[in-house]
C-alpha cells in the first residue's frame, strides 16, 4: 500500500520559492541592465562631447594659423613703400631685400613671392633660396594670384601640397596705405607657411589636441579625427588627424574592476538566493508534504483516517481503480477492544490496534488500502474480482486468530459491514451504507459480515420512527411490567415473580428484544428502566411473601446516578430491599467490570440480590458469579432446552449447577415447558424454576388470582 496523492498537495510552496526567486532574479538584473546601460551611456557622451571639443579646437587651429599669415601678408602689402617699390626699377633688389633675404629664418613664412601686374615673377624666394612658385605650387597658384590681384581685398588663403609638404599660402595685392588706385592689375606678395613637424607640434600643444598629425594624403584617413585642409579649389589638401582621446572610454576602463567586483557580487548575491529559495521551497515541500501526511494519517497506526479514506474514494482511479473492476469499501469493528482496554491499560490496547492494522495491510492482496476511522473502527478498501463476501470472511477470520502480547493471549473479534461501489455513489454515501451494513453486521451477532441492502435503509427508518413512537410511549407510561412466576422447587409455591417489559401500542405489541436494545441505543433506557422498576415496585407492594426480579440494562448499572435512584425509589415506595432481586447479564462484568463492582456492592449494602441472568449462552465463568459477589444465577433457556438432547446436554448443565452449589449459589432454570424438563431440573439442584409450564409473564390481576389459587398451572 502507497501513497499516491500527496504529492499535488506540495506543489504550491515550490511555485511560491520559484516565483520570488524570479522576481529576485528579473529585478535584481534590471537594475544591473539599467546601471550598466547609464554607465555605457556616460562613457559614450563623454567620448563623443570631447571628440567634438577637439574637432571645434582643431577649426579654431586653422583659423588662427590662417589669421596670422593673412595679417602678416596684409601688414606687408599695404605698404606705401612697397608699392612705390615694386613699380619702380629697383623692384627686384628691393623686394629681394624686404621679404627675400627674411625667408632664410623666419618664423611668420617660409617663401615669399611678388609678381608684377601681368604674373610675372618678380622675385621669389624659399628659405634664402631662388625658386619658381608655378613649378613648386602648382596649377592653382597661378589661379590664387588672379584672385588676389585686386585692390580692397583681403589676403586669399588656400592651403597646397609643394612636393611632400603642405602649406598655407596667403596672397595680396601690394598696394598704397591711403590708395584710391583704380588700377585694374596690381603686383602680388604671396607668403607661405610650411606645415613642418615643428608646426603641428606647436599647434598641437597650443590647441591641446594631443596626437594630431598632418596626414599629407588628399583621402581622409580611416581612423580617429580629421580635419580637412582645403586647397584653393575647396578639395582637401591634406588632413589633420588626431586619435579620439575617449576620456569616457578611459574613466570606464579606470572603473571596470570596480563594476566587474559589483557584478560579481550580484552574481554571488543571486546564486545565494536561488539556493536559499530551493532550499526553503524544499523545506515548505517537506512541511507541507508532513501536514497532509498528519492530516489524512492515523497517528498510532501509521493507517490513513478517515480524512485520508475519503479523498482516496473521491479519486479511486488515483488507487488504481479501473471500471472493470469492483470497488469495495469493508468496514470493521473490533469485538470486545474496549474489555482489552479497561482490563489490560491502554498501551497493551494500542499494541492491539497495531496488530490489528498490520494484519489488515496484509490480509489480501486485494485490499489496497487500510484505515483507522475511530478507536477500533477500521476500514479496508478493496479492488479486484473477489466476491466482497469472500474478503469479509477472511477480515473475520484473521482478526480472530489470538494475539500475542507481552505473554498475554489475546483474544478479540469483529464485525464487518461492505459496501460495492456504484460508480454514480458520492464516497461520503459509500461510508453511510457499509456502516449502515456494519451495524447491521454488529446486530445480528458478533463474528459477522453484513452486505449493504438498500431494505437496510428502510429499516433504518423504521427504527428512527420507532424510536419517537418509543419516546411517546415512555413519556406517557405505555411501556408497563407484567409479571412471570417463580416457582419453589422444594415448596412447589409461587415463591417470587420476574417483572417483564410490554409495550401495547395501538398497532399491535412490540417485542422488548426490539425497543430494550433501541432505549439502550438512543439513550432512554435509564429513564425506561426506573418507570419499570417502580411500577414493579409499586405492584409487588401488595405481594408481601414474594421475591421480586427485574431486568436491568447494563447501560443502567453503569450510570453512577443509579444507586441512587433506586435507593430514594425504596425509600419513596417503602419496599424491603431484600425482597429485590437485580438481573443483568454478564456484558456489563466484561466491559466495564470496575463500575459493575461498585454499583453491585453498594446496592448489596442495601441488602438487595443481584443475579446473573442467561447464565450459559455467552462468556462468564463461575469466577466471575463469585467474584461480583452474585446471590443467584438463572440458567439460560437454551440451556434448559439442550437437555433434550441426550447426546451434549445434561452432563454439562448438571456439572454447572453442581458447581454453583458447591459455592454456595443458587440456580434459577428458565424457560421450563415441559415437566419432565422441570424434573430434570429440580433432580439436577435448579431450587427455582420459571417457564410457560409454571406461569406466563401476566398481568397484575392474573397474577393475584394465580396466587390467591395458590397452585401451579399451566
Ligand atoms: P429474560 O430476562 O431472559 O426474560 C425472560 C424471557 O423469557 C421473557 O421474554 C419471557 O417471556 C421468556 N420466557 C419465559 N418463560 C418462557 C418459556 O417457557 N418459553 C419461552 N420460549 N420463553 C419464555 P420477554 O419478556 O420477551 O423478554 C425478553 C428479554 O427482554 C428479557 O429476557 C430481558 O432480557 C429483556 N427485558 C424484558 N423486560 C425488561 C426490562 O424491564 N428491563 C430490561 N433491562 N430488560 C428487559
Ligand atoms: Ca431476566
Ligand atoms: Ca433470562
Amino acid at each position: 500500500m502507497s501513497d499516491k496523492t500527496g504529492a499535488s498537495k506540495t506543489a504550491a510552496p515550490r511555485r511560491i520559492a520559484f516565483a520570488t526567486a524570479l522576481t529576485t532574479l528579473v529585478l535584481a538584473l534590471s537594475i544591473a541592465g539599467l546601471l550598466g546601460f547609464a554607465i555605457l551611456v556616460m562613457r559614450d557622451s563623454a567620448n563623443r562631447m570631447d571628440d567634438e571639443r577637439a574637432l571645434r579646437a582643431a577649426n579654431a587651429a586653422i583659423v588662427s594659423f590662417k589669421a596670422k599669415l593673412a595679417a602678416t601678408v596684409r601688414d606687408n602689402a599695404v605698404w606705401d613703400d612697397a608699392y612705390t617699390a615694386v613699380n619702380s626699377e629697383e623692384a627686384g633688389s628691393w623686394t629681394y631685400d624686404n621679404w627675400g633675404k627674411t625667408t632664410e629664418a623666419y618664423p611668420l613664412y617660409d617663401s615669399a613671392v611678388v609678381l608684377d601686374r601681368n604674373g610675372v615673377v618678380i622675385s621669389a624666394y624659399e628659405k634664402g633660396q631662388v625658386f619658381d612658385p608655378y613649378q613648386r605650387f602648382g596649377a592653382s597658384f597661378a589661379d590664387m594670384m588672379r584672385a588676389a590681384n585686386a585692390p580692397k581685398r583681403d589676403p586669399v588663403l588656400s592651403f597646397a601640397r609643394a612636393g611632400s609638404d603642405i602649406l598655407l599660402i596667403g596672397s595680396s595685392a601690394i598696394q598704397a596705405y591711403s590708395s584710391t588706385t583704380t588700377d585694374s592689375a596690381l603686383a602680388v606678395l604671396s607668403f607661405s607657411k610650411r606645415l613642418s613637424d615643428e608646426v603641428v607640434a606647436q599647434i598641437a600643444t597650443e590647441h591641446q589636441l594631443t596626437g594630431l598629425s598632418l596626414s599629407r594624403n588628399p583621402v581622409a584617413p580611416q581612423d580617429g579625427l580629421t580635419v580637412a585642409l582645403p586647397g584653393f579649389d575647396g578639395q582637401p589638401v591634406a588632413f589633420f588627424a588626431w586619435p579620439s582621446q575617449k576620456p569616457g572610454s578611459a574613466v570606464f576602463a579606470r572603473i571596470k574592476p570596480y563594476i566587474l567586483s559589483a557584478a560579481g557580487l550580484l552574481l554571488a548575491f543571486m546564486i545565494l538566493i536561488l539556493t536559499a529559495s530551493r532550499k526553503e521551497a524544499a523545506i515548505l515541500r517537506a512541511m507541507a508534504q508532513k501536514a497532509h501526511h498528519q492530516a489524512s494519517h492515523d497517528g498510532l497506526t501509521g493507517l490513513l483516517n478517515r480524512t485520508g479514506l475519503l479523498e482516496r474514494l473521491a479519486a479511486p482511479a488515483g488507487v488504481g481503480y479501473a471500471p472493470t473492476e469492483t470497488l469495495t469499501l469493508h468496514l470493521l469493528d473490533l469485538d470486545g477492544f474496549k474489555a482489552v482496554n479497561d482490563a489490560w491499560g491502554h498501551a497493551v490496547g494500542d499494541v492491539l490496534l497495531k496488530m490489528v492494522a498490520q494484519r489488515l495491510q496484509a490480509v489480501h492482496p486485494e485490499a489496497v488500502y487500510a484505515a483507522r476511522l475511530g478507536g477500533d473502527e477500521f476500514a479496508l478498501l478493496q479492488i479486484g474480482r473477489t466476491p466482497p463476501d469472500a474478503l469479509s470472511a477472511e477480515i473475520v477470520a484473521c482478526l480472530a486468530q489470538p494475539f500475542a502480547i507481552g505473554g498475554r493471549t489475546i483474544e478479540i473479534g469483529s464485525s464487518v459491514g461492505h459496501c460495492s461501489q456504484d460508480p454514480t455513489l458520492d464516497p461520503l454515501e459509500l461510508v453511510r451504507r457499509a456502516d449502515m451494513a456494519l451495524y447491521k453486521a454488529k446486530q445480528t451477532g458478533r463474528g459477522r459480515a453484513y452486505a449493504y441492502r438498500p431494505e437496510l435503509d428502510a429499516e433504518r427508518e423504521q427504527l428512527a420512527s420507532l424510536e419517537g413512537q418509543l419516546r411517546q410511549a415512555i413519556a406517557s407510561d405505555l411501556i408497563k411490567p407484567v409479571f412471570q412466576p417463580l416457582i419453589s422447587v422444594a415448596t412447589q409455591k409461587i415463591c417470587g415473580v420476574e417483572a417483564l417489559a410490554r409495550w401495547r401500542s395501538p398497532t399491535g405489541s412490540v417485542a422488548p428484544d426490539i425497543f430494550i436494545p433501541l432505549a439502550e441505543r438512543s439513550g432512554l433506557i435509564d429513564e425506561l428502566g426506573m418507570k419499570i422498576l417502580a411500577s414493579a415496585i409499586r405492584s409487588a407492594g401488595r405481594w408481601d411473601r414474594l421475591t421480586l426480579s427485574v431486568n436491568i440494562s447494563p447501560i443502567q448499572l453503569c450510570n453512577p446516578t443509579f444507586v441512587d435512584s433506586v435507593t430514594a425509589l425504596l425509600e419513596r415506595e417503602a419496599f424491603d430491599p431484600r425482597r429485590l432481586t437485580l438481573e443483568i447479564t454478564e456484558g456489563v462484568l466484561i466491559s466495564n467490570p470496575d463500575q459493575a463492582r461498585r454499583a453491585i456492592n453498594a446496592l448489596k449494602d442495601l441488602g438487595i440480590q443481584f443475579a446473573l441472568d442467561d447464565f450459559g449462552c455467552g462468556f462468564a465463568s463461575i469466577g466471575a458469579l463469585r467474584q461480583f459477589g452474585f446471590d443467584r444465577m438463572k440458567l439460560d433457556r437454551s440451556l434448559v432446552w439442550g437437555l433434550d438432547d441426550e447426546a451434549k446436554g445434561p452432563g454439562v448443565l448438571k456439572a454447572t449447577i453442581a458447581l454453583a452449589a458447591a459455592l454456595n449459589i443458587p440456580v434459577t432454570a428458565e424457560g421450563i415447558e415441559t415437566e419432565s424438563q422441570a424434573r430434570a431440573l429440580g433432580a439436577a439442584g435448579c431450587d427455582q424454576l420459571q417457564g410457560y409450564l409454571v406461569g406466563k409473564p401476566m398481568d397484575e390481576e392474573a397474577l393475584e388470582s394465580l396466587i390467591a389459587q395458590d397452585r401451579l398451572v399451566a
